[in-house]
């Protein structure tokens, strides 16, 4: 899935002269926006930590490995490069 992808082939309808309730195109602006602020967070730390072939939680907080699964999850479906940190640096 390229999230830009389906941005860019959406129309918004909400500026249109007949406006109807939701408008996916500015949803779907909405969430990109979230999950940058979500990358952000994360990789302000130096992203996941790396142990070796393993990857252990955030930099911020190694031993939420739940929030790191999460975070490698979502790069993978939008096709982003995971940052991360090795544990040895
Ligand atoms: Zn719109």
């Amino acid at each position: 899935m390229n999230l830009q992808y389906w941005i860019d082939t959406t129309e918004c309808v909400c500026g249109s002269e007949r406006p109807i309730e939701g408008c996916l195109h500015c949803d779907l602006i909405s969430l990109q926006q979230r999950l940058n602020d979500l990358f952000r967070t994360i990789e302000a730390t130096g992203g996941v930590l790396q142990s070796g072939e393993e990857f252990l939680g955030p930099v911020g907080e190694p031993e939420w490995f739940d929030l790191a699964d999460a975070y490698i999850g979502l790069c993978t479906v939008l096709e982003r490069e995971p940052v991360y940190t090795k544990e040895d640096e």
